[in-house]
Formats: structure tokens, C-alpha cells, sequence
């Protein structure tokens, strides 16, 4: 059965614990999309964990990690992630990456890094990992292929192609240094052969484990919101997160997909810029990112402040259904046990008619949130394990949501540890 968790948001939902959490059952989990650029927060009996590139069932000795062709794979990164986590004394994972997939270049880095200095203010608060350069690439047809590496008469031909692209860009439009190709290729040499034990045929792997019905997570990273096509374009990523995806980037039958679980916080946060119609600010959005996460709401990858905000029902709405979701998983709900009372947009305003149905980026720049005020709690739920035993008026706030989003809320996440999670 092919299990796929993918974010209803703007990302940051909690998809790493949740992946965690199901990876315990699982055989494979498959990355498929994206790359170095997010954090998946994961805490569990080696420690914390921010994973920015592994699979989140890299704990697990006995699970296959694979790192699917649909993903931005930068080979430093990759490299320094293994290690660190081989330092917290997790047993050595099984990894497999796709030959399809491609290379994320030291020059995607570069160049984005020197586009967003130029943007200055207007630029797309990139983490500046190289996704966007590299997918341009991709779809321009000048990427290179984890199996090119082996091949180095294609990787110099390729190279030098890519290169004179980028040198003129980098000499020209930003008047930086440009980059030298033997030294490029040397670099490549080294690291392919590094990565060599772990490069497989992947599509092959998944679709004999789907044959034999293995247990095969799909982890999405971001949320529907950063997708290129149906997000807040043009502040979105640069790959689809949605589970529509998962099949293509992951390579396995669309037919597979039995499950797609749509990962949402109680809450909202959000990193990087964009229209975020709830966001709160001053001292109330400051208690709430300081109390939000497992400590706080800083970004795992960058460290930056994450904007925070109330439930967004009619974001939250439009993401589940984006990711045809058959069930939500809602984290962080311990995170609301300090307010008297919550509120919860349920409509948007734009210049004064009442719209529920998510709109195009330029309207929602237009929009100011509607809400209804529930009642808070007011106790710790940490540590409890049942759904009846959760307060009324907790218990009401899961089913109030429910009904907004219109998807069974089946897990009910009340502290960042794998264990803490309450099923229904
Ligand atoms: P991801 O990218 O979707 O995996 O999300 P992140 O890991 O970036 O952000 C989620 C944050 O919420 C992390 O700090 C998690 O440790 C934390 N977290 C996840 N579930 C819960 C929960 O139920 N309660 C609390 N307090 N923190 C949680």
C-alpha cells in the first residue's frame, strides 16, 4: 500500500513527525520532490532531528530511504546530513537514490544566492539552497543526471555547455568570478564516487515493493499552498508538493495510492513571503510563535522567525482538497491550551462580499480574514492518549475544524514527540 503525507499549507505543518510516527510500519519511505530548501523537525528516542534532504525514516535501520527522481539532490548536503546523522548514533540507514534524479549544482547555490542579493527587497525569500536555479535547468534540459556522473565524457560536454550559460550570467548580471569546469568536474568526480553504493534503480525497486505490496510512504515537503500551479504563485516553490505529484517524482503507479494523509497545525504558520491572510503580529503573534513548535516557530532550515497567525479554515480547505486528501492529520493543538478563547477564519472579506473558496493571489492580497471566536481550554493536553479524554471545549475545536475543512481530522498531534499522538 502506498501511503503519501503532504502538507495542506504553507509547509512546516509537522509532516516530519507524522512521517516519522507511520514510518515505524513502513518498509520504504520515498522523498519526491524538492530538495535541501525545508526542515522536517523529528524528535524520537536518538534525539532532535532537523532533516532537510533524508527521508524521514532514516531512524529506522530496517526501512529503505529513497530519494526519488522528482528531487533537487545536492550532494554536499546529502553528504553532511548522513554524517550528522550518523553522530547522533542512529544505526547506518538504507538509502537508495534514483539515477533519474538530478544533480543540484554549487552554481544553482550561487545563483541563487546572487539573485536574491539583487532582488533586495522584492526578492522571493528563497532559503537559498539552489531550488529554483536547478529546476530551471531541469525543464531547460541543461540539468545533469545522477547517472551522468559515471559517464565522464557526457558530464565534461554537459558541463561545458551548462557553464557558458551560467559564466556569462555570473560575470555579466552580477559581476562575480567565474566558475572554473575542470575544477567543477574534479569536485563531480570525487563526489559521485561517494554516492556511488547508494545510486539504484529506484522506479524498479518501488514498483517490485508496490507488486509485492509493501508498505511505501510518499513524503511530500512544503504544502499546496508553495505549489507552482495551484499556490500563491509566484511566492511558491519551484517543484508540485501535492500528492498528484508523488507518483511521478516518486516513481511509482498512480493507481498505488491508497492513502493521502494532508498534514495541518491548529494554527497557522508560514515561512517566506507571501499573502497570509491571519497573520497576526505585535505581542499576540509573539506569545504564539514563542509557545508554537517544540520550540518555537523558527524555521528548520534557516532559523528565521516564523510568521504566525489563527486557523485559516478557507486555506486549510482549498490545501486539503488540493491534495485530494482521504484523511488530516492536526498538529500542534497543545500549542492552543494558554488562549480563553481562539479564533478561527472561516470566509475571507474582499471589499465587502463574503468569499469562502480560496482565491488567485491577487485577490487574496485583497482579502481580510472573517472569524468565529471558539472557546479555549485553558489546560495542559500533553500526555493524554484518548480523544474522549481531551476537554470539551478542545474536543470541540478538532470537530469545529473538521467540519470546516471538510476531511476526517483522524489524528489529533498534542506534542512534538512521536509518541504523543491521539488517533479517532
Ligand atoms: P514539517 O516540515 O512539516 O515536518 O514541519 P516542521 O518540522 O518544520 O515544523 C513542525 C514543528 O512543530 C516542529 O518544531 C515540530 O517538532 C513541532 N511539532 C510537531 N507536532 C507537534 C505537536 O503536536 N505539538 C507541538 N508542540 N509541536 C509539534
Amino acid at each position: 500500500m502506498v501511503h503519501t503525507i503532504v502538507g495542506a499549507n504553507w509547509g512546516d505543518e509537522g509532516k516530519g513527525k507524522i512521517t516519522d510516527l507511520l514510518a515505524v510500519n513502513a518498509d520504504i519511505v520515498v522523498r519526491f520532490q524538492g530538495g535541501a530548501n525545508a526542515g522536517h523537525t523529528i524528535i524520537n528516542e536518538y534525539g532532535r532531528f532537523a532533516l532537510h534532504l533524508l527521508p524521514s525514516g532514516i531512524c529506522n535501520p530496517e526501512v529503505l530511504n529513497v530519494l526519488g527522481p522528482g528531487v533537487a539532490f545536492d550532494i554536499e548536503a546529502f553528504l553532511k546530513e548522513l554524517d550528522e546523522v550518523r553522530a547522533m548514533g542512529v544505526p547506518e540507514p538504507q538509502i537508495a537514490i534514483s539515477e533519474r534524479a538530478q544533480v543540484l549544482m554549487p552554481y544553482h547555490i550561487l545563483l541563487d544566492v546572487y539573485e536574491e542579493e539583487r532582488l533586495g527587497k522584492q526578492s522571493f525569500g528563497s532559503t537559498r539552497s539552489g531550488i529554483a536555479p536547478f529546476y530551471g535547468d531541469k525543464y531547460q534540459k541543461i540539468g545533469l543526471q545522477v547517472c551522468q556522473l559515471y559517464y565522464p565524457d557526457v558530464l565534461r560536454e554537459k558541463l561545458a555547455h551548462a557553464l557558458e550559460i551560467k559564466n556569462a550570467l555570473i560575470t555579466s548580471l552580477y559581476h562575480k568570478e567565474p566558475i572554473d569546469l575542470e575544477e567543477m568536474i574534479t569536485k563531480l568526480h570525487e563526489l559521485a564516487e561517494r554516492i556511488r553504493p547508494y545510486v539504484a534503480d529506484t522506479d524498479e525497486i518501488l514498483l517490485n515493493a508496490v507488486r509485492e505490496d509493501k508498505n511505501i510512504l510518499l513524503e511530500g515537503q512544503l504544502g499546496t499552498l508553495r505549489d507552482p500551479d495551484h499556490g500563491i504563485y509566484p511566492m511558491v516553490t519551484s517543484s508540485s508538493p501535492l500528492a498528484g505529484y508523488a507518483p511521478v517524482g516518486a516513481g511509482v503507479p498512480v493507481w498505488s495510492i491508497k492513502e493521502i494523509t494532508a498534514v495541518t497545525k491548529a494554527y497557522s504558520s508560514c515561512v517566506g513571503a507571501g499573502p497570509f491572510t491571519t497573520e497576526l503580529f505585535g505581542d499576540e503573534a509573539e506569545e504564539l510563535r514563542r509557545r508554537g513548535g517544540d520550540h518555537g516557530e523558527y524555521g528548520a532550515k534557516t532559523g528565521r522567525p516564523r510568521r504566525v497567525g489563527w486557523f485559516d479554515a478557507v486555506a486549510t480547505r482549498y490545501g486539503c482538497e488540493g491534495q485530494g486528501a482521504t484523511e488530516v492529520a492536526l498538529t500542534n493543538l497543545d500549542v492552543l491550551s494558554y488562549l480563553d478563547e481562539i479564533p478561527v477564519c472561516v470566509a475571507y472579506d474582499w471589499k465587502g462580499t463574503r468569499i469562502e473558496r480560496f482565491p488567485v493571489t491577487p485577490k487574496l492580497e485583497e482579502c481580510t480574514p472573517i472569524y468565529e471566536i471558539l472557546l479555549g481550554w485553558k489546560t495542559d493536553i500533553r500526555g493524554i492518549t484518548k480523544y474522549e479524554d481531551l476537554p470539551e471545549n478542545c474536543r470541540n475545536y478538532v470537530e469545529y475544524l473538521e467540519k470546516q475543512i471538510g476531511c476526517p481530522i483522524r489524528l489529533v498531534s498534542n506534542g512534538p514527540r512521536r509518541e504523543e499522538m491521539i488517533y479517532r
